[in-house]
């Protein structure tokens, strides 16, 4: 009896009293409400927020932590909805795609992984690679490697000589002409049995490359290039599955399309149109706008032999239209989800998107708000992230400075901790 007394005794201690962390936030941002608040303690136990307190409220025991944060701003991790972790541009990119092995894949996806959580991004939706970003996504929730909480497409879903055909630009007899195991779809029956398959493969979500695109070897990076029949079928099928789609999109028709055949989120949106800013919002889609992508292609694109000659009309003409684009779709009030695109420019450097948001016409806490609160909501997992509140996990991360009075001051992440686990201070 005494025995199971002093046990008990020992539990209840360790489980009230074991080590907790407490943050002191000069600067706390309120996302939920769009406030910024000062003066608080944030109480993290284990993998959740605990409380939030007024104050700066001190540690209860001796194995309580103390990070001092009075001189920066705190809010919550950040969410990035359009990464590729698995590459990064380089002149060699085109080659690479025959040279490397999926080993090779796994470590640089392993590497740009850790810089991503580094800069601040504590969760990413992964919009296509070939299958090492669900084996990432697998080794981060065990806790094997550094990496954001990731949200995988597997691999994108394109249409014969699509954006997302793998064999684009290859000779012919080179490679076996892919199908919808490959993500490569032709019809109502193929469009079904990728999304399947892309199920059976582990994926969270489903891409597809509804119009061309910059960077494939293909001419047009704007003509539609699935039917709207093909469209639903894979949004269909890919409720079935309990996914959503996001559909990667620079020209009108294929996005009117894809809005049409009930994606989620539109990525790029380069030149929507005024009716399909309307059709955005009367169908809740998202527009997912990737700025810095857009301003990396355009200035990549003036380096001698960076990009194959193909691309590089293309890059010159689509990459600088986001931006502009981006501002008369936030004005005219279709929603908002932060991504990037980053492979496409260096991973870690997502967080220039705030400011490129910023220099448009949005507001400092809107772009914010768009990164957490909009984002975890479009992740369904607005009951666990976007938000610092008790009960949430606790991915907090902050700036230098006051991020509502310099933007830019998102480039410089100073403290990153995801499920309780300072990563960085
Ligand atoms: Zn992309």
């Amino acid at each position: 009896m005494k025995t199971s007394f002093f046990l008990y005794c020992l539990l209840l201690t360790t489980v009230t009293f074991g080590q907790n962390t407490y943050l002191h936030c000069g600067k706390l941002i309120d996302t939920k409400e769009g406030k910024m608040l000062t003066n608080k303690t944030i109480i993290v136990s284990g993998q959740k927020i605990l409380a939030i307190e007024d104050g700066y409220s001190l540690p209860k025991t001796d194995q309580d932590v103390v990070v001092d944060l009075k001189s920066k701003t705190v809010m919550p991790g950040l969410i990035d909805l359009h990464v590729h972790i698995e590459g990064e541009t380089n002149p060699r990119a085109y080659l690479e795609k025959y040279t490397l092995n999926d080993a090779d894949i796994a470590f640089n996806a392993q590497h740009f992984a850790k810089v991503t959580l580094l800069s601040g991004f504590t969760t990413v939706r992964d919009l296509g690679g070939s299958g090492v970003n669900v084996a990432l996504r697998n080794a981060v929730n065990a806790g094997k490697v550094d990496g954001p909480r990731i949200f995988t497409a597997e691999k994108s879903l394109a249409t014969t000589g699509g954006h997302a055909d793998p064999t684009n630009g290859a000779k012919k007899g080179l490679l076996e002409s892919p199908g919808p195991e490959e993500g490569v779809v032709n019809g109502v029956e193929d469009a079904k049995k990728a999304v399947r398959q892309r199920y059976k493969n582990g994926a969270d979500w489903i891409k597809i490359t509804a119009t061309g695109g910059v960077l494939s070897v293909a001419k047009s990076g704007l003509n539609p290039q699935f039917t709207v029949d093909e469209i639903k079928a894979i949004c269909e099928t890919a409720k079935d599955y309990g996914m959503d789609v996001a559909a990667h999109a620079h020209g009108d028709e294929g996005m009117q399309r894809a809005i049409l055949g009930g994606v989620r989120t539109i990525e790029h949106g380069t030149m929507m149109s005024e009716e399909t800013m309307a059709l955005m919002k009367k169908h809740d889609v998202y527009l997912v706008p990737t700025i810095t992508a857009g301003k990396s292609v355009s200035d990549k694109a003036k380096i001698p032999n960076y990009y194959p000659k193909v691309i590089v009309g293309k890059a010159l003409d689509i990459g600088p239209k986001i931006q502009e684009m981006f501002g008369r779709a936030y004005k005219s009030g279709v929603g908002i989800a932060f991504g990037t695109d980053a492979a496409v420019f260096a991973h870690g450097d997502n967080t220039k998107e705030f400011g490129y948001m910023v220099e448009a016409g949005m507001p400092a806490m809107k772009a914010i708000q768009s990164a957490t609160l909009t984002n975890a909501m479009l992740l369904k997992m607005e009951a666990q992230l976007g938000q610092l509140q008790a009960g949430y996990l606790a991915d907090i991360v902050a700036t230098n400075d006051d991020p509502t009075v310099n933007i830019d001051t998102m480039t410089e992440v100073v403290f990153v901790m995801k499920d309780g686990k300072i990563y960085k201070n």
